[in-house]
């Protein structure tokens, strides 16, 4: 595979951005590699500098459910950038978001549009805090929840991937009001909340894609609901990933738990940058100008980062959702069979949850964070190394999600699995 232009610009790159790219899980630096710079995009493949294509299955970490350049929201998004591209004014297209996004989700009567994942949860933490007068936070071991200092503990996800535990820079304040107890452990997460002073929230991921797909187990989620509501606390859902991927109505709908507020981003920004939080209208009410809560940002409700969420959430019908579903189960068979025929399955396997899957380098899925981290990394790196040389695009760390999007074909995700099957024995030695 030809990367020279790849690593002409990484060359330069490393001289002008903190390891050459803007984004840490970007780098590649744990697969064993240097980053790929992309060209282009096209439906489920990626274009790189050089002109080798992928089959892309990382979808922008979850945005591009409809895949690259889909005519609709290219439109929508020319469309309002015709027009202008942001006026620090209310628009009618934040109103009919907030509405799509309101009938979607259960829990949620109002919305509050941010730019980005992380801005998202820091500002429903603080809702969470000003609404309890509390302020500690229960999180989960491997959740990711935004680059917010005080949900950076064992944050899974790109701190995972680079092996970092916590980030130097966040003060002893931060970190000391989070309680990170392990997913899936009922009597940890009790314990953490029944301790004193009481917690604000109860943060999680009610479909965690961040340590890889570790899906809650049977009465997790309902525990957690329970425990939220004996304590007085909030649960707050971070459905950034799990949102309008997993179901119509995200997790909490599939999984049928309600949460009090809810953390929303990536699809709803069709691939530009928006996300949100929301719930009832009587928590919402707290948040400025409405209430006295201040959070606020330029670009929030951005006329193009609406035009491509409305666009993308249009799109996403119910025969959508089927054959989103369609195409997980035929990509969890299809790397099962690899594994299997691979005579590997002592070594590894697949898990899904709809629009999401990993292949774990480890015998049966993970419960938690300690089990997806016991992953044979090394050999996960040469994986991914393999794949590339076969045109497939895995996300470059163990402890992600494959995005499957609309724009997945059958085709596409056989020869996937395919080189899946060469590429693992090699992997393992
Ligand atoms: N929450 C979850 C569950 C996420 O997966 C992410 C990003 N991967 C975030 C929050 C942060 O979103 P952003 O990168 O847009 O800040």
């Amino acid at each position: 595979m030809d990367d020279s232009r790849s690593q002409e610009l990484y060359g330069r790159a490393l001289a002008v951005m903190p390891g050459g790219v803007n984004s840490p899980v970007r780098a590649m630096g744990s697969i064993g590699r240097d980053p790929i710079f992309i060209d282009r995009g096209e439906g489920c493949e990626l274009i790189d500098v050089d002109g080798n294509r992928y089959v892309d299955w990382i979808s922008s970490w979850g945005p591009l459910i409809a895949g690259h350049a889909q005519p609709d929201v290219v439109s929508a998004v020319s469309g309002a950038a015709a027009e202008g591209t942001s006026y620090g004014a209310a628009t009618a297209g934040e109103v009919e978001i907030a509405e799509e996004i309101c009938s979607r989700v259960r829990s949620v009567e109002m919305v509050r549009m941010v730019s980005s994942g992380t801005e998202a949860a820091m500002s429903a933490v603080r809702l969470a805090r000003a609404a309890t007068g509390r302020e500690r936070l229960v999180k989960f071991a491997g959740a990711y929840h935004g680059h917010v200092d005080g949900l950076l503990a064992d944050a899974g996800s790109g701190l995972a991937t680079q092996g970092i535990p916590a980030s130097p820079g966040v003060p002893e304040a931060a970190a000391a009001a989070t309680t990170v107890v392990p997913w899936n452990d009922f009597d940890a997460v009790a314990d953490a909340v029944n301790a004193d002073p009481s917690p604000a929230a109860i943060l999680c991921e009610p479909v965690p894609a961040n340590m890889g797909v570790v899906p809650a187990a049977e009465g997790f989620l309902e525990h957690l609901r329970e425990l939220a509501t004996e304590s007085g606390a909030l649960l707050v859902f971070d459905e950034v990933i799990s949102g309008f991927r997993v179901a119509r109505g995200g997790a909490q709908e599939l999984l049928g738990v309600q949460p009090d507020l809810t953390v929303m981003g990536k699809v709803i920004g069709g691939g530009l940058p928006a996300a949100a939080y929301g719930g009832p209208s009587e928590l919402l009410r707290k948040v400025a100008p409405a209430g006295d809560v201040y959070q606020a940002g330029t670009l929030s409700g951005n006329p193009l980062a609406v035009a491509a969420g409305l666009a993308t959430l249009r799109l996403l019908d119910r025969g959508a959702y089927e054959r989103l579903g369609v195409l997980t189960g035929r990509l969890e068979r299809g790397l099962t069979e690899a594994i299997e025929s691979a005579g590997v399955a002592d070594r590894a396997c697949a898990v899904s949850m709809p629009g999401l899957v990993t292949l774990f380098l480890r015998p049966d899925p993970p419960r938690d964070f300690a089990g997806t981290s016991g992953c044979d990394l090394d050999a996960y790196g040469r994986l991914c190394r393999g794949l590339l040389e076969r045109g497939v695009y895995a996300p470059p760390s163990q402890f992600e999600a494959w995005f499957v999007s609309l724009a997945h074909t059958e085709d596409a995700i056989d020869r996937s699995c395919a080189a899946v099957g060469e590429a693992l024995p090699e992997a393992l030695g």
